[in-house]
């Protein structure tokens, strides 16, 4: 398994609960505006965490945190993501899970299972801009269909949005919400470029200012029972 990094505690990953988060190693998608780039795309020089390392440590943590956040990366590119959630839920946790939606087939593997119970998904950009700004030929219909997967289960789940200049507009929101249809939770993320990004041309772009993620907002909410700004 792909684990490259282990965050104790954090009460902001799983809204409501102390959880835990792992990261996992590489991703399908290459985004201008990642934070993590060695992560994402050269996580082999990055040491392993062993499984049974995080499954000691959650052990004695039954008790003090409610949940795991499965991060990366992108997580459900590891063939052991499932048998390792089916360990950590048998526990007694909750789990919540980061992605990008590329792995419907997993995500419904997850859902069938019963082995998530709070789902991150990234609705990064319009469809006609979604490629540009991953760096990589994306099939926004796969997105669609994770997207489908998680508002016909029961599970508690957000969509969220880096508003990445230039490549995220207002018109882009509507774009998004034309396209991927409504959601009870919006999170529009604000960009942040003081750690080093993957795109080094996106490094130099300066965030929006709060009025203009305001008007971001009002159009999200055409399409979202709330939205909510990260990062301001
Ligand atoms: S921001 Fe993009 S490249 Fe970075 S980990 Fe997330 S999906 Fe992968």
């Amino acid at each position: 398994m792909n684990i490259k990094g282990l965050f104790k505690t954090s009460l902001i990953d799983f809204p409501g609960k102390v959880s835990a988060v792992v990261f996992f190693g590489g991703c399908n998608l290459s985004c201008c505006y990642c934070h993590n780039p060695l992560l994402a795309r050269d996580s082999d020089i990055l040491p392993v965490i062993e499984q049974e390392e995080i499954l000691s440590f959650l052990q004695k943590r039954v008790n003090l945190i409610d949940a795991l956040t499965i991060s990366g990366g992108e997580p459900t590119l590891d063939k052991e993501l499932l048998s390792f959630m089916k360990k950590v839920k048998d526990m007694g946790f909750l789990i919540k899970l980061d992605t990008n939606g590329l792995r419907p087939d997993i995500l419904k593997l997850c859902l069938e299972k019963n082995l998530v119970d709070y789902i991150a998904l990234d609705l990064k950009t319009s469809p006609a801009k979604y490629s540009d700004l991953c760096r990589v030929n994306v099939n926004t219909e796969a997105i669609l269909f994770s997207l489908n997967l998680i508002r016909e289960s029961s599970v508690q789940y957000e969509v969220r949005t880096t508003c990445v200049p230039q490549y995220v507009t207002v018109d882009d929101i509507h774009e998004i919400g034309n396209f991927f249809g409504s959601v009870s939770m919006w999170y529009l993320q604000q960009f942040v470029n003081t750690a080093e990004l993957l795109d080094p041309e996106t490094q130099r772009l300066s965030p929006y200012p709060r009025v203009y993620l305001e008007l971001m907002k009002k159009a999200a909410l055409n399409f979202a029972e709330q939205c909510v700004i990260r990062g301001l």
